[in-house]
């Protein structure tokens, strides 16, 4: 068969589309689309039968291939892959647990719960069930934000960037506000308190250095045009060796004797006091509000284990002024996000159901409990070891991070696999993992190894985790590295 011959038996588009077996895909796309794609395929099939120019073309397969089943096999393929999302679940072995680029905080199942609930149906987001009037949205999570941090008010916007941007804007615009040199955070994505504070009119003065600022340094910063008194929890580092920090008690005791009020930026703002169970030296929300702060932010899917929110808290004369600024308009929270910030709230309230919180459950398990589940994994895949050749696993101890900015020098010991496969680069080996069918494996390489840990791994996606590593192995199976 030459190429004119080939050609000649590309079928037309509408003979494919009458096709029987095209009929369960005109039952799932829109016609055009199918039309389309069935156009794509005949196209890539046109210029396919140009490689086979001057060649002879086995005449069998090229039939096959141009034939109305074969075309829309493809053509299947090719619409499951355009109208599958982009965004879609990965298992997170990384070890690290607030993953900002892998979505940061997974949600407990009382908060997924309550936003399928917000998402699905009608609410009294707005709206008093009592009197039938307009309701306010803040409304819903602002009392139990206040009993677990001790403050007397709070407003939550889209995000800490947000709550910073709204709290300079409302407290010290037009004004200066004084920051530690040691605490000009840069937070990644290129937000920088700084820009911030310039972008919401408020002048910076900067007091101090790099690794010491103390009371007095403050002291002298303070003039007719200052508006505020700024703390910047350093949350993505530490400054170690030779420094200062001024205590927050004395700091907040100078801004009030001389009349200034107190603002902490404090970025994760963790509700459990992770200090007293052992793990890293982040203090709670509560602290800073018992510090007598006037008002403080914090992240809601950092430490807190909740959706992504800005949860401002505080004296209520400065909440109340926040609360009618134009800004918090532009920065609000959806329902969504509202009805899994208060699931989560609940959690926290009911004590012991902290723990449904995946961030809590994370950072607290044990290490004995982690190497449990850990060999648990292990033997399951020693079993059907035949299924996941050429892929080889060893155990080995691992650290996880907390990440999301928070406690940098805080690491958690965990149990983790190391994964290899004969001939294959270990950075080759992580990419098939992302792009397995079913669910993406994200892992790191230590040492020049794949491993995964086990920490960031959620309690019901075991069973995921071996299929996507099956995957793995079957496509490691039929290629060569
Ligand atoms: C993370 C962080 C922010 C920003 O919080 P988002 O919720 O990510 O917007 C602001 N300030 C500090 C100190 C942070 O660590």
């Amino acid at each position: 068969m030459n190429k004119r011959e080939a050609l000649r038996n590309l079928p037309a588009v509408h003979r494919v589309l009458n096709h029987a077996a095209c009929a369960p895909l005109l039952g799932a796309y829109p016609h055009q689309v199918v039309a389309m794609a069935i156009g794509d395929e005949i196209d890539r099939l046109r210029v396919a039968s140009t490689h086979y120019e001057n060649h002879d073309i086995d005449d069998g397969v090229w039939l096959n291939q141009v034939s109305p089943e074969s075309i829309l096999t493809n053509v299947g393929q090719r619409l499951k892959q355009r109208f599958t999302p982009s965004l879609r679940n990965v298992l997170n072995l990384t070890g690290v647990i607030v993953h900002t680029n892998l979505g940061r905080a997974p949600l407990s199942k009382r908060s997924v719960e309550a936003v399928c609930m917000a998402a699905s149906s009608y609410s009294n987001l707005e709206f008093n069930l009592l009197d039938g009037k307009r309701g306010s949205r803040h409304g819903h999570v602002e009392e139990r934000i206040c009993r677990l941090t001790g403050a007397e008010a709070a407003l939550v916007v889209n995000n800490n960037a947000a709550a910073v941007l709204l709290v300079f804007h409302e407290m010290a615009k037009g004004g200066e506000a004084i920051v530690s040199r040691g605490q000009l955070v840069e937070i990644g994505g290129s937000f920088r308190i700084p820009d911030v504070m310039e972008a919401s009119g408020v002048t910076l003065v900067e007091v101090g250095t790099t690794n010491k600022t103390k009371l007095a340094d403050y002291q002298r910063a303070m003039n007719e045009n200052t508006k505020l008194v700024v703390r910047v929890h350093t949350s993505n580092y530490r400054i170690v060796g030779f420094t200062e920090e001024t205590p927050l008690n004395e700091l907040v005791n100078l801004a009030h004797a001389n009349d200034f009020p107190v603002y902490e930026d404090l970025g994760s703002g963790a509700l459990f006091d992770f200090e007293a169970v052992g793990i890293g030296d982040e203090k709670t929300v509560r602290r800073s509000i018992d510090a007598e702060v006037d008002v403080v932010s914090f992240s809601g899917d950092k430490l807190l284990g909740g959706p992504q929110a800005g949860i401002v808290v505080g004296r209520k004369a400065w909440i109340d002024r926040m609360k009618k600024n134009p800004l918090v308009r532009a920065l609000r929270p959806d329902k969504m996000t509202l009805a899994a910030l208060e699931a989560t709230l609940i959690e926290y309230e009911l004590e012991q159901q902290k723990y449904r919180i995946p961030v809590v459950r994370m950072l607290t398990e044990s290490e004995e409990a982690l190497q449990a589940r850990g060999s648990q994994i292990f033997e399951r895949l020693q079993v059907e070891k035949v299924s996941f050749a050429p892929l080889t696993f060893c155990l080995v101890v691992d650290d996880a991070r907390v990440g999301g900015g928070a406690l940098p020098l805080t690491s958690l010991a965990t149990t983790g696999m190391a994964v290899s496969a004969e001939g294959c680069q270990p950075d080759h080996l992580l990419l098939l993992m992302r792009t397995v069918p079913n669910v993406p494996i994200v892992g790191r390489i230590v040492n020049d190894k794949v491993v995964l840990n086990f920490r960031t791994l959620m309690l019901d996606e075991e069973s995921t985790f071996i299929e996507s590593l099956e995957q793995c192995a079957a496509f490691l199976r039929r290629i060569v590295c």
